[in-house]
């Protein structure tokens, strides 16, 4: 078992990297991150780096959960209703997310991590959130527009089917870019065609990839 003060240290090294959001800071404190690792590797759960989760992915660090998580509360206002995640991964941004927001519909194109993150999250008795096994980069039309999207995987270039989800006034957190990756925030001005685009900090995401696998 974890002890409160490893996840305690977790989380003053967030407030001294800057993260402020009570309600952000409160959920990571209360979010076991070690359910969401391999044993082997669930002693290392609350370092603040990502670590590997299979199939040449990994969960993000708990930093760049925490801003990532900040800046779409933030931007967003009110509490976000409805909420898109680009790859789930662990599933551990989907929980945070969960417990943020009112509905969180997740896309994830490598099938066995979307089945584990599944399994995780009703374990934790998060009910709030959807699953879809396809390609995020195209979003999840059907169950749009959306409050708020956040990827957790880096495209080239930000994608136009994604800032067509968002809803008037609604915010993205993504990271883009290829050997050099930025964090930008996307506003949707209104529910014009206008979006409002902002280049925030250096991230290193793993690549968005297209198709899905089985
Ligand atoms: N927040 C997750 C991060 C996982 S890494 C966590 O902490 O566990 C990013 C995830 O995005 C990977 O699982 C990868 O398979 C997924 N991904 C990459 N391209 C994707 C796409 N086009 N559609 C859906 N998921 C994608």
């Amino acid at each position: 078992m974890t002890s409160q003060r490893t996840r305690e240290r977790l989380i003053q090294r967030l407030v001294d990297q800057g993260v402020a959001d009570l309600r952000v800071l409160d959920v990571i404190r209360n979010t076991p991150r070690h359910w969401f690792l391999d044993e082997a590797l669930s002693h290392r759960a609350y370092e603040d780096s990502a670590l590997p989760i299979g199939y040449g992915q990994t969960l993000s660090q708990p930093y760049i959960v925490a801003r990532m998580t900040e800046i779409l509360l933030g931007a967003c206002g009110k509490k976000p209703e409805r909420v898109l995640e680009v790859g789930t991964g662990s599933g551990y941004q989907t929980a945070v997310l969960a417990q943020l927001v009112e509905q969180v519909y997740s896309v994830e194109r490598i099938k066995p991590l979307q089945d584990k993150a599944r399994t995780r999250l009703r374990e934790l008795g998060l009910h709030n959130v959807v699953f879809s096994h396809a390609d995020g980069g195209l979003g999840w039309p059907q169950k749009g527009p959306f409050d708020a999207i956040l990827s957790a995987a880096a495209p080239r270039v930000i994608p136009e089917d994604l800032k067509q989800q968002l809803a008037p006034g609604g915010v993205m957190v993504i990271p883009a870019g290829g050997e050099q990756q930025s964090l930008y925030l996307v506003v949707r001005d209104g529910d014009s065609d206008t979006f409002i685009t902002q280049e925030l900090e250096p991230v290193r995401f793993v690549p968005l990839l297209s198709g899905t696998t089985r």
